[in-house]
């Protein structure tokens, strides 16, 4: 199914929508079509949706498979070959099994994510929502902001082959993903962490735990591995450096059939590579403007929590406009301090995460092993994990508590190990400082 719209010159003039909404990839159909649930009457533009986007977000956590079911998608989700992803395992060397983190045993958790192959999710997300009453869906570009504090409005200038046109919103949702125009155009600044390279590949076979999806540890960086249908599996490394390739220490952390399979793709130069950085925007709404999904902000992607915060963001704005309606400052306000704090766990728990599982410091590996161990030990610390790394838990109190709690078991299993008190005491000093700085943030 593809998505209907109406060309530019068929929209009525000086009409003013509810909401114009840029970028009608997850974040963009999500929050369209939570608007035009509550009655709201919304302008969506996506310029067309890039089907080959093979490295983004697959793996999608639990609190995206809720905001897909409470959005009215997950049945065409499932129909376009969807499969569910009950959490996630992990399979390291000294591990005697892999170890089991379930969305189930999070108390308000959905008990089941989902993985879909990200173009099919996209796709089947707008056509859906190009077809919702109160949506009118165009095929163009958003090129210009203006009148961001407008009285009763602010407009943007969209063009498609025929031309261009103005619009006008009450608010304006930027979901034009992390290089977002609109926000740019609105002047809100970023900060921006360094780059990070991924390349993707899809293999047939089988996973050890099928059913969930995989972080294997032991090489040079994790690797994730998930099935994204029923007969296709996607392997994601990190790859070395500015120009390096597959770490072959990556590569002999993966089960014999999957490195074949992954070794014979390499072979045969079928993989996606992308760049990206983690971002953080100084603010999530300016004016009559709102930021979502990647626009307001993206991680480190071994959190795999992008299409998670993405509909919660949607599902949280379309809820504060709907709560404040006819008032959009306080709607933008609510919105903008609802999701101040999640963004941040969010963004402390990626760059957190990738460091523990890929630091080459005395301390990180102390830290990677006294971290399986905290997992070994009770399933409540895997629940309170998971919890946060699915974003269901987006209190930066609950990441720093586990943060305390994973390096006061590294330093129990040094000691227990025989470290030597000195050993012991520079590891529990680099930690210690970790933990301040993630409890500062
Ligand atoms: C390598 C990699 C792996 C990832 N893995 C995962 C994962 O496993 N799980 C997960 O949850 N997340 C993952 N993510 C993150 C996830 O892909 C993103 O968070 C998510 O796709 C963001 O959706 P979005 O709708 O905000 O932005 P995008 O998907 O970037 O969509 C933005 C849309 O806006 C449109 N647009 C842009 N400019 C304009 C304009 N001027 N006018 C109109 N439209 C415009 C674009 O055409 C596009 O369709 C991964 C990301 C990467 C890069």
């Amino acid at each position: 199914m593809r998505a209907t719209g109406r060309a530019l010159n068929g929209l009525p003039s000086n009409h003013i929508y509810d909401a114009v909404i840029v970028g009608g990839s997850v974040a963009g159909s999500a929050v369209a079509m939570a608007l035009a649930k509550r009655g709201m009457d919304v302008l969506l533009c996506e310029p067309g949706l890039a089907s080959h986007k093979l490295l983004a977000g697959e793996l999608l956590q639990a609190p995206a498979a809720k905001a897909l079911i409470d959005l009215g998608f997950m049945d065409a989700a499932w129909s376009a070959g969807a499969v569910a992803s009950c959490g996630i395992v992990v399979v390291a060397p000294d591990l005697k099994a892999p170890v089991v983190l379930p969305y189930a045993t999070v108390p308000g958790l959905h008990p089941s994510g989902v993985a879909i192959e990200h173009a099919t999710l996209a796709a089947v997300m707008l056509a859906r929502t190009s077809r919702r009453r109160g949506v009118t869906f165009v095929a163009a570009r958003a090129q210009a902001l203006q009148d961001l504090h407008g009285e009763q409005a602010a407009s943007v200038e969209l063009c498609d082959d025929a031309g261009s046109r103005r619009v006008q919103g009450r608010v304006i949702i930027a979901a034009d993903g992390k290089q977002s125009r609109m926000r740019q155009a609105a002047g809100i600044s970023i900060d921006k962490g360094p780059n990070v390279r991924m390349c993707g590949l899809k293999i047939a076979g089988t996973l050890p735990c099928e059913g969930f999806g995989h972080v294997f540890l032991g090489g040079r960086r994790p690797v994730l591995a998930y099935r994204i249908s029923g007969d296709e599996i996607h392997v994601v490394f990190e790859l070395a450096g500015d120009t390096g390739g597959v770490d072959p220490r990556d590569l002999d952390m993966l089960p014999l059939e999957v490195r074949r399979r992954v070794c014979d793709v390499i072979a045969r130069g079928e993989l996606s590579t992308a760049v990206i950085n983690a971002m953080t925007p100084h603010a999530r709404a300016k004016g009559r403007l709102a930021l979502i999904g990647d626009a307001g902000g993206t991680v480190h992607p071994i959190s795999a929590s992008g299409v998670s915060f993405a509909l919660t963001d949607a599902l949280c704005l379309a809820g504060a406009m709907t709560a404040h309606y006819g008032d959009h400052q306080c709607a933008l306000d609510v919105y903008a301090r609802e999701r101040e704090q999640p963004m941040r766990t969010r963004s402390v728990l990626g760059e957190a995460l990738a460091e523990t599982l890929a630091g080459e410091s005395e301390a990180m590996h102390a830290l990677r092993e006294g971290l399986l161990h905290y997992w070994i030990d009770d399933p409540a610390n895997r629940a309170a994990s998971i919890g946060l790394l699915s974003t269901h838990d987006g209190r930066p109190a609950a990441l720093a508590k586990e943060y305390g709690k994973v390096a006061l078991k590294t330093i129990g299993q040094l000691r227990g190990r025989g470290a030597s008190w000195s050993d012991t005491a520079r590891v529990g000093l680099a930690l210690g400082k970790k933990a301040l700085a993630i409890a500062r943030r």
